[in-house]
């Protein structure tokens, strides 16, 4: 069974001594070897698998630290924006420590599963009609008026729990990754995995993607109506803007952007060959290294290693799947009809 994320860090994570400690027991989560992504790319390729977290997404390991403070300081509430994964957790962390939820969520533009977790762990989902950057903006105003903790990866914490992805690929490799890809909507994840990096003396090439109809830091600029197939990451306006460029540059990285096409051509292909069912914008970290190759750098080698981040679980997801995977074959109850079924 996985130690709390807190018990195994404590000391490197900013929690007062007499919070407690919130936990799904997550982290700990698994990082394969990818011998077919690895060929098609010709480096050592690795997936670090954030799905199989408690929620179903790398959110848990910020929402464990975030909701432990806010219940250590004695705040009765919790609130966030989200695309959906941060909905989830939030609300599965909020039930845990016995505290109030309530996400805003862009309405109609959440995967089924998602919201499906949000409602059961009893939080208040409200459906704005609007994108996430608005929704953003209203619960920054709202936590600023009101007694309530607001989750999202602004929350210190939520970073400081992340950055616990970047220790378990260290120990597990028992050195750096040449390089890691990661996909990038708030910006909050790149910037977590750059400090847990740096904090254990490791400089991977940081290798970030966006969603081609997504992707304010690609252009430089914010996108006023995001829209990408990939509902994690459809986000205009980045929180963690600048630290995410910085984390770019220190690494001698880059972010680059990703079509959708190329996006739900890793995910079935992920899915097919590597036997791993991630949700679409986790896919992104491995479409953007199909199509744009591994980093090259001016002065050094190229990388040797490649770590990809699958941020979220695929069955989070399942509309878009359905909808992409080849139909299922009808059969009438009789051993031959179904011989010719399976077998044709
Ligand atoms: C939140 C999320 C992302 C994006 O992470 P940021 O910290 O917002 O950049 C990517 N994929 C999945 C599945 C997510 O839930």
């Amino acid at each position: 069974m996985p130690t709390p994320l807190i018990d195994r860090y404590r000391d490197r994570l900013s929690l007062e001594a007499g919070d407690p400690v919130v936990t799904l027991n997550e982290g700990s989560t698994p990082l394969i070897e990818a011998s077919r992504l690895s060929e098609r790319l010709g480096v050592r390729a690795y997936l670090k698998l954030e799905g199989a977290n408690p929620t179903g997404s790398f959110k848990d390991r910020g929402m464990t630290v975030a909701v432990s403070r806010a219940k250590g300081r004695g705040a009765e509430a919790v609130i966030c924006a989200s695309t959906g994964n941060t909905a989830a957790s939030a609300a599965a962390y909020a039930a845990r420590a016995g505290l109030r939820g309530a996400v805003i969520v862009p309405e109609g533009k959440i995967a089924i599963g998602k919201l499906a977790q949000a409602l059961m762990h009893g939080a208040r989902v409200v459906a704005l009609q609007g994108n996430f950057d608005d929704a953003l903006r209203i619960v920054r105003d709202l936590a600023g008026k009101h007694p309530i903790e607001l989750v999202n990866s602004v929350n210190p914490y939520r970073i400081e729990g992340q950055k616990t992805a970047a220790f378990e690929v260290v120990e597990e490799l028992g050195e750096a990754p040449g390089a890691l890809a990661i996909p990038v909507g708030n910006a909050g994840n790149v910037t977590a995995y750059w400090r847990g990096f740096q904090e254990g003396g490791a400089a991977p090439v940081l290798y970030g993607f966006q969603a081609e109809g997504a992707a304010p830091l690609v252009h430089g600029a914010p996108v006023a109506e995001p829209e990408t197939v990939a509902s994690a990451i459809r986000i205009g306006n980045p929180a963690r803007w600048e630290e995410a460029m910085a984390a770019f540059t220190a690494s001698r990285g880059r972010v680059a952007a990703v079509s959708d096409e190329q996006i739900l051509d890793a995910y079935r292909w992920l899915a097919a060959n590597e036997g791993v069912f991630c949700e679409p914008a986790s896919a992104a970290s491995v479409a953007g290294l199909l199509a744009h190759g591994m980093p090259v750098l001016e002065d050094a080698a190229p990388p040797e290693s490649v770590v990809c981040v699958l941020t979220g679980h695929g069955l989070k997801d399942p509309d878009t799947a359905l909808s992409k995977a080849p139909a299922v074959v009808n059969c009438e109850n009789d051993l031959s009809a179904v011989e010719r079924a399976v077998f044709e």
